[in-house]
Order: structure tokens, then sequence, then C-alpha cells
């Protein structure tokens, strides 16, 4: 399989790609290696994943610059993305023991109730390429923290990511049957499905992930699926401070160019601020500067599939045909490499798949609203779930507004943030079942009931 640089259309490497002989016996290691790990004391897995936290750290410069050749994110991005997992990583093993331990409920006249936390067992982790580092902790840490063992799928288009993980994860001291990884696009993916793990996580689009949930529904085993988003904004009149709010949303739009779950996708404005709004983001916009990714200071990179340059190209040519009117960008960029301009469209409507569908690039359509009610009516037009946001100068305002949106997250005053102590979970076609916090802790294990008498 042939890794390409989407800023350059260059090969970079190639690797082999597994097969069905070669996951079946990368199963049969982690069959053995599971039982094993589970009895090493929390203490000692916790200290092991810490470790894995200090070589993310130790090799920042250079895994930052395997990410930007692969998926073409710029370089301080790639920094950022694994200085991000670092913290979760912390969060996650300072917060293990407290939630994995065996909760007693009940202690009566020689009764004792409890629940201890029981590994699912090997877990099969299918991940996406946007966020390789963020997205693969959220799984991986996590369930090798509760006991599980880990087959680990990154995305075909993070393979060298996905390997520099195994590399760094065993070097902190993972056993080699507790961590294995799988090499392969969908087909890989595939066999994976027909295997006996006890966990399905998967990553990625609505596409894939219903798919995968219909194929494994027979095993009765937990499938949690983290998918897609076509994440609103709303920005009251009431908002001080146009220009900071301007380029913070430009910010959660633009940031990874576009292709994150929770990036923002589309802004409703209140017609009072609107002009103002729209004049402080577009300059904002034209001042991005795009180019190859492993430069200093390059802000907006190359998309990280083909495919998806002519997605975007076909949603902003279907928007301006409907009357859309284009304040920045609108086309690729000259030249080698997966480049699309930033783009801000304007008079955009719900009759537009810009305003529909997830876009997943440097695109963003803004619209303007007459009042709070308009605005959730608009961000609840949609099939996703995954956040929504609010601007205004009043909480009680903005929480008023979320409770009222069908989202797994609400933020008032920022957007596109992850953070470990909080659940990370989608609604609708946003997916099912939530990672990090106390919950995506629990998420790795089965809970078993005793009642103790005597
Ligand atoms: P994708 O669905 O194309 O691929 C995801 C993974 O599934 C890859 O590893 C791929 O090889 C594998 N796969 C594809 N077909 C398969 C099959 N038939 N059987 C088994 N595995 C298969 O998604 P992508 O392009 O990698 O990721 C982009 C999508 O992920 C976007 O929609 C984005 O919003 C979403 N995402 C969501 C979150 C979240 O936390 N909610 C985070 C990151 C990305």
């Amino acid at each position: 399989m042939n890794i390409i640089n989407p800023a350059t259309e260059e090969v970079i490497t190639s690797v082999k790609e597994d097969n069905l002989a070669s996951i079946e016996s990368k199963y049969d290691v982690l069959r053995k290696g599971q039982e094993q790990w589970n009895l090493v004391p929390l203490k000692e897995r916790i200290a092991v994943l810490q470790r894995f936290a200090e070589l993310l750290k130790e090799n920042l410069e250079q895994n930052a610059a395997i990410l930007t050749s692969e998926v073409g994110k710029p370089l301080q991005q790639s920094r950022n993305e694994i200085n991000g997992a670092r913290s979760r990583i912390k969060w996650l093993t300072e917060n293990a023991e407290k939630y994995l331990a065996d909760d007693i409920m009940n202690i009566d006249k020689g009764l004792t109730e409890k629940i201890v936390y029981e590994p699912l067992g090997i877990i099969c982790n299918i991940s996406a390429w946007n966020y390789p580092y963020l997205v693969g902790v959220n799984v991986f840490v996590p369930a090798l923290l509760a006991g599980n063992a880990v087959m680990y799928k990154p995305s075909e288009f993070s393979t060298l990511t996905g390997l520099e993980i195994e590399k760094l994860l065993k070097k902190a001291g993972v056993p080699d049957n507790v961590f294995q990884v799988a090499i392969g696009a969908a087909d890989v993916g595939e066999i994976l499905l027909h295997l006996p793990f006890n966990g399905y996580f998967f990553t990625g689009s609505y596409k894939t992930g219903k798919y995968i949930h219909e194929k494994v529904a027979h095993k009765m085993v937990p499938c949690q699926l983290e998918l897609g988003g076509k994440d609103p904004l709303y920005i009251a009149d009431d908002v001080a401070d146009i220009k900071n709010v301007a380029a913070g949303t430009a910010d959660g739009a633009f940031y990874n160019s576009g292709q994150s779950c929770c990036a923002v996708e589309r802004i409703y404005v209140n017609e009072k601020v609107y002009d103002a709004y729209v004049d402080e983001f577009v300059k904002e916009v034209k001042g991005f500067k795009l180019g190859i990714p492993s430069e200093e200071g390059v802000y907006i990179g190359p998309l990280t599939r083909r495919p998806q340059l002519e997605f975007v190209e076909n949603q902003v040519k279907e928007a301006v045909a409907k009357g859309a009117k284009l304040a920045a960008g609108g086309k690729r960029a000259a030249g080698k490499g997966y480049f699309f301009e930033p783009t801000v469209l304007l008079n955009v409507t719900h009759d537009m798949s810009v305003m529909r569908e997830e876009s997943f690039g440097p695109v963003i359509g803004i619209m303007k609203v007459k009042d709070d009610a308009e605005a959730i009516k608009l961000m609840q037009d949609t099939e996703y779930g995954l956040t929504a946001g609010v601007y205004s100068a009043s909480k009680e305002r903005a929480e008023k507004i979320l409770g009222k949106i069908n989202a797994g997250t609400g933020y008032w005053n920022c957007c596109d943030r992850v953070s470990a102590a909080l659940p990370w979970s989608g609604r609708k076609h946003s997916g099912l079942g939530s990672t990090l916090s106390h919950i995506g802790l629990r998420a790795f294990t089965q809970p078993k009931a005793y009642h103790l008498k005597g």
C-alpha cells in the first residue's frame, strides 16, 4: 500500500498490508495476552500508559513531521495534536483508579453488594485519519487501562502514525500480545468485523459506522460509534467584541482545514450583528496562509484525501448555482497537492448541501437570522448531533438555547474543543456511546454485580 503525501502527491513509502491469515494470527496472539494483562495491577498499567505519554513528548518533533507528511496537517497543528493526546492521557491515567475501582454499594448485616468493572476482553478499534493521536487515545488508552487487549486499525491515510503509536506503546511497556495493529484499508477493516471481538469502537464516517453497526449487531457486544457532524454556531445580538468572536469562530471552522468532526460547519448570525461579524470573519479568513504544511506559519494545508476535493468543490458549485455569494475562496489552489482555498459562502439556504451535509473541508456557510427562535430551528435542522455553540453575553440565554439542541456537546463562547473530563458523544447520525470522562473509562468494562452474604 502506497503512502501518499497529500501536499506533493508523492509516494512517501509503501507498507505491507495485512490479510486474513495475518489478522487471524494477530487475533490469537491477543487472546492469550489479554488474560495476562488483566492480571497486571492497575497501578502498573497506569504507569505504562504514563510512560507512553512521556515518549510522545520525547518524540514530538519526529512524530509531528510524520503526521504532517501523511495527512497534510500544518506542522504546528500536528504538534498541538500530540500534546493534546498527552493531556488526555494525563486525565485518563490520573482518574483510572477512581473510576475502575470496585464500587461498594451497600453493607448491611452481613450483606455486601458491590460492582466490579471487568474488562470487555479484546477490543477492535477502527480509527480515522483526521486526528489519529486524539481519536486513537480516546479508545486504546482507556481500553488498556481497563485490562483489555486491543487490535488497532489506523486509517489507511494515517498508517505511518499508527505504526509510530504501536512502537511507542511497546517501548512504554505494553506487551506485544496486548496491542496489535491491523494495516490496510476497508478490506482489512472488513476482516475485523468477522472475528469474535468483545467490543467494536469505531471512529469515522456515518456511512461506514452504520454499516459496521449493522454488521456486528448479531454478536451482542458493545459497538460504539464516533461519527461525523454538521455542527452549528449561533452568534446572538448581544455579543461583545465581534472581532475576537470572528477570529475564534473562523479558527473553529478552518483549523485542520475544516477536517475535524466538531469543526464549525455552519454559522447563524443575528441580523443586528450580521454585517459587522461577516466583515471581521471574512477579513480573518483572507489572512489565513495556505501552503506546504511542513513550512512554519502555514495555517491551511491540503485536504488529506483527493476525493474530498471534488466533494467540497461540488458543494460550493451547487451553493453558488442556487444563489449563494462567495465572500472568500471558492476553488482549488493551483499546482500540485489537494489544496482548496478557505471558502466563505453568504446568502446560503438549507436547500444547499453545504448547510446540511458534512463538508469536512475549508468551507463555511453563514446565514442571517432574525432571532433566537429562528436560529434554534435551523440549528436543529440536521441529521447530525455532535456539538452546537452559542456566542452571547448571557450564559442563561446560551444555556436556554443549547438545552433545545439535540447534540452531545454544547459550547458557550467557545467551539471546536474537547475535554478529557467530559463525555464525547454524538447523537443521531453523529454516533452512539461516549468516550472520555468517567463514562468513557467505563465504556471498556462490563459491570459484574456481587451479592455477598455471610
Ligand atoms: P471512514 O468511515 O472512511 O473510515 C474510517 C475507518 O473505517 C478507516 O480506518 C477505514 O479503513 C475503515 N473502514 C472503511 N470501510 C470499512 C468497512 N467496510 N469495514 C471496516 N472498516 C472500514 O472515515 P474517515 O474518512 O477515516 O474519517 C472521517 C469521518 O470521521 C468524518 O465523518 C468525521 O467527522 C468522522 N470523525 C468523527 C469523530 C468523532 O469523534 N465523532 C472524530 C474524528 C472523525
